[in-house]
């Protein structure tokens, strides 16, 4: 089975807390299972959050519009007005954001620019889910053409749903120690997005390491986790972490390699901590080829990645991606693009990490 054709292909757009992304969790199970692995879910609780296409007209011109997951709702119109600029995650471009005020000078919504791809994505913005104002994606060339005082019409109409549960999927591969190295990667995606590469590549890349390791004599055990919810500020990967800490058990971690969109983009990206880990990682990449056929990109393993909270918990970690890539989050995440060399090269990579930390973790 390719976890690729199966969860973005039949299942398509499977967003945390929804009815496909428990079918995408069944799935995942089952492509474990038959790996001969025992699996299990660690189900959580979880406000689900159903998104409407924003509505956004311009100087009377609708425009293009991505949902800001868990904004609060707006119906109404003001003035633009830029309140500032970021700067953009991936290359030196900038990040315009907007308000739109009302007649009496108040912030009554956001515009923001769509960090990555070409278009208006739906993402998040940098507020957590409670505190999110009503909020909406332009695309980066919209954005420039924003200019203060053009009329805005904008519909914010997302609904916040109590009551949801969603799960990590958990795979257990047992070796001669209960210290494991954690392989990961997300299964849920994108409001609209089929998601293929952003990450049912990700998930079938954990499979096919799983199989290269199901049956070995491990020194240490190693243990599969498809995350949920990680488009919603990794959520799922957070709850895993926490709940390790809890339970006083992070240090059986030994290591986490978590795959990411590793099937289609434009650099090969290493994003580890510490820093011994990430020379190890690059000299893995070195060893194996793939130096000479993509231009690199390093940098920590903290970030909009599921390696996020176990670098900052003092887990060595390590995110492997192919970035960036046009269709990021857009409906053209489809499996027609995936690249099997690139897919196969991110993998061998994956496997050689995890390998690497069995025998001889980083020591933080
Ligand atoms: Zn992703």
């Amino acid at each position: 089975m390719n976890l690729v054709d199966a969860l973005a292909g039949e299942i398509g757009p499977r967003t945390a807390g929804s009815d496909a992304a428990a079918q995408a969790a069944e799935t995942v199970a089952g492509a474990f299972r038959d790996l001969g692995l025992d699996v299990g879910f660690q189900e959580f609780h979880l406000l689900g959050y159903e998104a409407d296409e924003p509505q956004l007209e311009v100087e009377g011109e609708r425009w293009d519009a991505g949902p800001c997951m868990y904004a609060h709702t707006f119906d109404g119109e003001g003035a633009v007005r830029r309140i500032g600029v970021g700067k953009a995650p991936v290359g030196d471009g900038l990040l315009p954001s907007f308000a739109v005020v009302d007649a009496g000078g108040h912030e009554v919504a956001r515009l923001l620019t769509s960090p990555f791809s070409t278009g208006a994505i739906p993402f998040m913005s940098s507020h957590t889910h409670i505190t999110t104002p009503p909020t909406a994606f332009v695309s980066r060339a919209d954005a420039e053409r924003l200019v203060d005082g053009m009329r805005v019409r904008l519909k914010i109409g997302g609904r916040f749903v109590p009551g949801r549960i969603e799960r990590n999927v958990i795979a257990e591969i047992p070796g001669r120690s209960d210290q494991h190295v954690v392989v990961g990667a997300h299964y849920d995606s994108v409001w609209h997005g089929p998601g293929a590469i952003d990450n049912a590549s990700g998930v079938e890349g954990v499979r096919r390491i799983g199989e290269a390791l199901a049956g070995r004599d491990l020194e240490r055990s190693v243990r599969l986790v498809a995350f949920a919810a990680e488009e919603i500020k990794l959520t799922g990967s957070h709850y895993y972490v926490d709940e390790l800490q809890l339970r006083g058990e992070l240090d059986r971690v030994a290591g986490m390699v978590n795959l990411d969109c590793i099937a289609f983009g434009e650099q090969l990206n290493l994003l580890a901590s510490p820093s011994a880990l990430l020379e190890r990682a690059t000299e893995l990449a070195r060893s194996l080829g793939l130096l000479d056929r993509y231009e690199l990109v390093t940098g920590p393993a903290t970030g909009g990645v599921d390696s996020h909270w176990f670098a900052t918990n003092q887990v060595p970690a390590v995110t492997v991606l192919h970035f960036p890539y046009d269709e990021y989050h857009l409906t053209g995440d489809v499996p027609a693009l995936v690249d099997e060399r690139q897919f196969e090269d991110a993998v061998a990579l994956g496997l050689a990490l995890v390998e690497s930390q069995l025998s001889e973790p980083v020591v933080i």
